[in-house]
């Protein structure tokens, strides 16, 4: 039998990790999973606060999705991008219908998911420029790493084209209230609206803060947007799918966008899969001129069943709902943690897409509630709790109840 210590050796010998110097990464052994909880060789069963990589919206090893993935597995496996196949046709009208968006340019990943909506921004314009927001995270490749705000382009910046960036200060200064729109405008101004093909804003920020924006920000760069003829991308690669308790951030801004990215939770992380959604009015435009973008693994068909058995348990267990309900149990136990600790000062989040705010780095907080059986994500001195949306109202109270002893951690 492989010990846990010699199999994670194995990997590590040829095998590269994310984000990390190698030999100090932070590795898990992952022997099973269910629900919203995996279980960890030699350690047990521990909450999933991250869902995985923020993805696995319908929760782990859900019956139905692995039915429809190996359905496809013994019906086609493998076809080429253009083939015709039952699942690609299924999977466009779901989502076209959960969308209201016409058509989707499906890709591998949420990166490339943005580059392509990148690309498709400046066929249809002719124009170059792409604005986002200073506290954002649009993708890992060299493209998406230099428009967005994100410390992860640091090594790479100097190689980069300037950035152009709504500047995005949280909490909103109460005496300016419009200053992110402020922003947006003067930065449209300044570089000339007739050069800048699209802007580009996550649904609801992810790592970068999970801020609130100011009300008049999505309605009024939608506006700044008309006025120039500037197309609106709505990046749901994290925040879609049910994670804020709505199928996509953008409902709660009641606003119409040009394009919409989605990743992440489209497939709950049971295959590989991204897209650009586009309007109606976009789509057309490459009814007759030539769509220059294509990738070997377009639209592949497991990972299309995938996201087919994961919009129908979405749908049928009703979990973005189920989002909305669970996020308000966190969102009040929350409230009574910054009632009695000074050392917890705010909170942030729709859904199950929630931060709460610690006045000092939550590293202690982390370390205690990993030895509770919590694994919770975090950067600096916030925590990010992103449960699978099945998790239930009385399973969140008795993640709350750990989070609380953990929190004893703080001193
Ligand atoms: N956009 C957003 C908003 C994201 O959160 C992410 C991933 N965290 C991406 C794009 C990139 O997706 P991927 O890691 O699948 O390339």
């Amino acid at each position: 039998m492989t010990t846990p210590s010699t199999l994670t050796e194995r990997q590590r010998a040829h095998v590269m990790f994310t984000w990390s110097a190698q030999q100090r990464a932070r590795t898990l052994e992952i022997i099973d999973a269910e629900r919203a909880r995996f279980e960890v060789a030699g350690k047990g069963w521990v909450w999933d606060l991250e869902s995985q990589v923020y993805n696995v919206n319908v929760g782990h090893r859900h019956p139905h999705v692995q039915a429809r993935m190996i359905e496809q597995i013994n019906t086609l496996p493998a076809c080429a991008p253009n083939a015709v196949l039952p699942v690609r046709a299924a999977l466009g009208e779901q989502l076209a219908a959960r969308t209201g968006l016409a058509k989707v340019f499906l890709t591998t990943g949420g990166s490339e998911a943005v580059e392509n909506a990148i690309k498709i921004a400046r066929l249809a314009t002719g124009r170059s420029k792409i604005i986002a927001r200073e506290h954002s995270y649009h993708g890992a490749t060299l493209a998406v790493l230099e428009i967005a705000g994100d410390p992860r382009k640091q090594p790479f910046v100097a190689t980069m084209g300037p950035a152009l960036h709504i500047h995005d200060p949280y909490p909103v200064e109460p005496a300016s209230p419009s200053s992110w729109l402020a922003s947006a405008r003067a930065l449209v101004e300044r570089e000339g609206g007739e050069t800048i093909a699209a802007i580009l804003l996550e649904g609801f920020t992810g790592t970068n803060g999970m801020q609130h924006p100011p009300a008049d920000f999505w309605p009024g760069v939608r506006e700044l947007c008309d006025e120039h003829g500037i197309l609106l991308i709505d990046d749901e690669i994290f925040s879609g799918f049910g994670r804020t308790g709505r199928w996509f951030a953008r409902e709660h801004w009641g606003v119409e966008v040009d394009l919409m990215t989605i990743g992440k939770g489209l497939t709950s992380g049971y295959a590989p899969l991204a897209g650009v959604m586009l309007s109606d009015a976009l789509a057309q435009r490459f009814a007759d001129e030539v769509l220059w973008c294509g990738l070997t693994h377009y639209a592949h068909p497991v990972s299309c069943a995938a996201a087919l058995g994961s919009l129908e348990v979405l749908e049928r267990e009703q979990l973005p709902a189920n989002a909305e309900r669970v996020g308000q149990v966190f969102e009040g136990r929350f409230a009574e943690w910054i009632d009695a600790r000074p050392d917890v000062v705010g909170q942030r989040g729709l859904g199950l897409m929630r931060a709460l705010e610690l006045d000092r780095n939550a590293g202690p907080m982390v370390e205690r509630a990993w030895e509770l059986g919590v694994y919770l994500p975090w950067r600096g001195s916030m925590v990010f709790v992103c449960p699978p949306l099945c998790l239930r109202e009385d399973e969140a109270h008795g993640v709350c109840d750990l989070l609380a002893e953990s929190l004893l951690a703080l001193g």
